[in-house]
């Protein structure tokens, strides 16, 4: 939909859309702006130009036009203070990690708070009506720009102001009252100050005018009313019409403080800390005049290098300033605001990764780094956490619970980055000699090999980030939540009754009412579909064997095998009990393995995904590194101890908002509910989520888990392999057994050694039996020894390297037509000896070197003696067959 045409539409009839009550009560004339032609409300009957072509444009730097002064913290105070003053109900912050959509990876306005998906459409659900909520909202577009313009953060409260009119709630008039009185009676700006603009906004199919809010050239509030549905011209009213009023809590802090940047007066005392390990003053006047051009000029040019040599050129800074000022606080603002962010994510259960959302996250912490390495700080980032975390937590308690997990999450991703920089400086030095890369490889420079832009500048590898990287990468990894949905042309039919919400009989009579292929749709079924990661049941239906079942939409489909009845047939149905029984008691189990592994590893531990069959299980959980088996054995613990508890499994249904105010977005493990009434199951206060599948009755009934496996499948991705109920105690089984055979096979061996420990020492008694015999012309076959008249050869276990050495020196020594060769194992190699006499004929130095050769190794000595050896053992039968041949003929 065009925006702007919808915008003309509502500014050519003015009373209908935007004329409100308070325009006529305090006189407010409506103006055009002789620049750009937007429409505007004042009551400076002087204005021709709107906010932002004004000549106040952020002239309140410096010169704040209120006499109150409030920081972050204690604006959010006044702002809650005057709408519960005037019947609001102050609600707490939901997430900044959106569990309830599955399009958005982290919520990015107050609005989503509470939007709920139904099918295709987005209906809304309010705890109260009117209502107020300091949301912290997460955008990653603009990260080029934090830290820079002084009023881009990664992260922002949104104050939301939420109302839907009805007897409880208000329309146009009453919103734009409240906002008006917001700015003049609590904040004390005068009322000329005060402009609003006319707007529209569009989305989701609906539409509606808006109203902008500013005081001098800044925008603090656009108050939104979602009016209209369908197409301009021939849209209607919504059904459900609702106030969307979205407001920047930092620039109501900035508003009245004045301060060069927003920056200034939202991240609390962490500045000063800041500004003191910099070594500079905030309050200069060269950051005053440095940020006010930056702010008059950001608007005006796509190209933010640009924006910044423009405000160096007019705020007249040299370059001592540049690199001594004004490069260190945006480094300073860039860390102070990165860090929020991070902590509000890690709060809510995030993990900075190269999947998903963790992108952006990883992302931050890196140019967190590199700007700590630029600069050459010296910080404690713990200390900062402690002290962002210390002036948030009267509006966010959530933030001191997880004080410690936040710190923990921090370091190990920082110890990362800092091991993998080996690696990324010789990347760097290909990508410096190819020459500047595209804003395209810069993404696949960060995604395959975790290289930020930031830290390519460092190294000079390039000499500018590209003002669009940011804003394509977020683009990228938010497109990447939306997931296609495949339909089956099932049209007409009835919803099939689920029989296994309900009294879930094994056997059961059902009337078949669609064939087709080898699918069956019955009107009723206790066929569990496959769904949430449990597999489908098994079984009969008139005697044909079920092999497959699936869900589609609110119609269950059975696949058949063998046959097929009719259409309008009654028909015998049977579930497979033990298969169902075996998955029932597998799914319990992944809830009591989630919540038994967040108890032992930690918050951020979140259920990633899930599969259940019949013989085997498996749970992804978000952690940060690999198992060890202490872990492992500890999760295992914990959840046969709540199975030997054996706690009652509860299902009851709610109301979708009544479950997530009762027991918070944790219900939503296994992802998105899109249904108005969920089904929570819960295992006392152990574990609740929404769940649409199987369940025991009681913990006991599973009996035993084991944990088969576990492995990292993907960069902050943990999958636990498990075995339940019967299936763990025949495990459990096989496992003994296989280490009975391995305590067995070990005995067998350690015999064997020491048997062939024995042999040796006999043999060493043997040698100048043997000598005697070989000089006598006999045969030493049964001593494993081959020889040839006077030519011996040997590869047997029975002898040793003593033996070898003593034995072939003997016999040479006392007959110079003798020849010896051994070839035996000794450690990891295998070893080759040779004696020859005089006149043997044999040349022991050539033998050792083919021999050796064959084993991988090398070979020295003469024609008398020489000796070699290689690892090669899998070559030991070439190598003997070889020596054998070499020696004896
Ligand atoms: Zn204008
Ligand atoms: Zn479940």
């Amino acid at each position: 939909m065009d925006k702007n045409q919808i915008l003309k539409e509502f500014s050519s009839d003015p009373d209908k859309y935007y004329n409100v009550k308070l325009f006529q009560e305090q006189g407010f004339v409506r103006k055009s702006c002789s620049k750009c032609g937007r429409f505007f409300w004042t009551l400076d009957a002087n204005r021709t130009l709107c906010p932002d072509d004004g000549t106040d444009t952020y002239s309140f730097i410096g010169e704040p036009p209120t006499s109150k002064r409030f920081d972050y913290t204690q604006a959010w105070k006044q702002v809650e203070e005057f709408f519960v003053k005037n019947n609001h109900t102050s609600v707490s912050r939901y997430p900044v990690v959106c569990r309830w959509r599955d399009d958005l990876y982290f919520t990015i306005a107050s609005i989503v708070d509470f939007q709920r998906i139904m099918g295709s459409k987005v209906v809304f659900e309010f705890p109260a009506n009117p209502l107020v909520v300091p949301q912290t909202c997460l955008r990653f577009k603009d990260l080029e720009n934090v830290g820079v313009t002084g009023r881009h953060f990664s992260s922002f409260c949104m104050i939301g102001q939420h109302s839907v009119p009805n007897n409880q709630g208000y329309w146009k008039d009453e919103c734009v009252d409240l906002d008006y009185r917001l700015l003049t009676d609590q904040f004390g700006i005068k009322k000329e100050e005060v402009v609003f603009v006319e707007d529209v906004w569009a989305g989701g199919g609906s539409f509606g005018p808006s109203l902008e809010y500013f005081v001098r050239g800044l925008e603090l509030g656009n108050a939104v009313f979602t009016e209209f549905q369908g197409e301009l011209g021939q849209h209607t009213t919504l059904d459900q019409r609702v106030i969307d009023m979205g407001a920047g809590l930092e620039r109501f802090a900035w508003i009245t403080m004045g301060t060069p940047t927003a920056y200034d007066c939202c991240f609390g005392p962490i500045n000063e800390k800041l500004y003191n390990t910099i070594g500079i003053d905030s309050d200069s006047e060269v950051l005053r005049k440095y940020f006010t051009e930056i702010a008059k000029e950001i608007d005006h040019y796509d190209d933010l290098n640009e924006v910044r040599r423009l405000a160096i050129k007019n705020a007249g800074i040299t370059d001592s300033q540049l690199t001594k000022m004004i490069t260190p606080m945006e480094g300073m603002y860039l860390i102070a605001d990165h860090l929020r962010t991070l902590i509000f994510a890690i709060t809510d259960g995030a993990l900075p990764s190269n999947v998903g959302g963790g992108y952006n996250l990883r992302m931050m912490l890196r140019r967190i780094n590199a700007t700590v390495s630029k600069l050459n700080l010296k910080l404690d980032i713990d200390d900062l956490i402690d002290s962002h975390i210390d002036y948030l937590k009267d509006t966010y308690p959530e933030l001191d619970e997880k004080r410690e997990d936040v710190k923990k999450i921090l370091k190990i991703e920082s110890t990362r980055y800092e091991e993998s920089k080996g690696h990324m400086k010789k990347k760097a030095e290909k990508i410096r000699e190819k020459g500047t890369p595209t804003v395209d490889e810069l993404i696949t420079f960060y995604e395959s090999d975790g290289i930020t832009p930031e830290y390519l500048k460092e190294v000079d590898a390039i000499s500018e980030v590209p003002s669009s990287f940011y804003s394509k990468l977020s683009d990228l990894h938010q497109s990447e939540k939306k997931k296609a949905i495949t339909e089956l042309p099932l049209e007409q039919l009835p919803e099939t009754e689920t029989l296994f919400y309900k009294d879930d009989p094994m056997e059961f009579e059902a009337k078949v009412i669609k064939v087709f292929d080898d699918q069956v749709v019955l009107d009723k079924t206790s066929f569990y579909a496959r769904g949430g990661g449990q597999e489908p049941d098994h079984g009969s239906i008139a005697g044909f064997e079920v092999v497959d079942v699936d869900k589609h939409a609110d119609i269950i489909v059975h696949k058949l095998k063998g046959g097929i009845p009719n259409e309008g047939d009654t028909v015998q149905c049977k579930v497979n009990v033990t298969r169902r029984s075996n998955i029932t008691k597998n799914h319990t189990s992944t809830h009591i393995i989630n919540t038994s592994a967040r108890s032992v590893l930690g918050s951020w531990v979140w259920q990633h995904s899930a599969f259940k069959d019949d013989d085997h299980a498996r749970l992804d959980i978000t952690h940060h590194s690999s198992l060890n088996d202490k872990q492992v054995k500890q999760i295992e613990d914990t959840a046969n101890k709540m199975i030997k508890d054996n706690y009652p499994v509860n299902i009851e249904y709610f109301d979708r908002g009544t479950a997530e105010q009762k027991y918070g977005f944790r219900i939503y493990q296994g992802g998105v509910v899109p249904v108005k009434s969920v089904r929570i199951v819960s295992i006392e206060d152990k574990d609740i989520e929404a769940c649409g599948g199987t369940h025991v009755k009681k913990t006991g009934d599973i009996e035993l888990i084991k944990i088969t496996k576990t492995k990292r499948i993907q960069d902050g991705v943990v999958r636990l392999e498990f075995v339940s109920g019967p299936n763990a105690f025949t495990y459990v089984k096989e496992q003994e057994e296989e280490s009975k055979k391995k305590e067995q096979q070990a005995i067998v061996k350690q015999q064997l050694e020491k048997q062939r420990e024995e042999n040796k020492d006999k043999a060493r008694e043997k040698i100048p039996v043997f000598i005697e015999k070989i000089l006598a012309g006999e045969s030493l076959e049964s001593d494993e020894i081959n020889n040839k008249g006077k030519l011996c050869f040997t590869s047997s276990d029975n002898y040793d390297d003593y033996f070898h050495q003593n034995f072939g020196k003997k016999l040479v020594a006392k007959d110079n037509s003798a020849a010896f060769c051994g070839i035996f194992e000794a450690g990891p190699t295998v070893r080759v000896m040779i004696f020859a006499g005089d006149k043997s004929g044999v040349n022991a130095g050539e033998i050792a070197k083919e021999i050796a050769s064959i084993l991988g190794g090398s070979g020295g000595g003469d024609a008398k003696f020489a000796q070699g050896g290689g690892k090669d053992t899998s070559k030991k039968d070439t190598a003997i067959e070889k020596a054998k041949s070499m020696i004896l003929g």
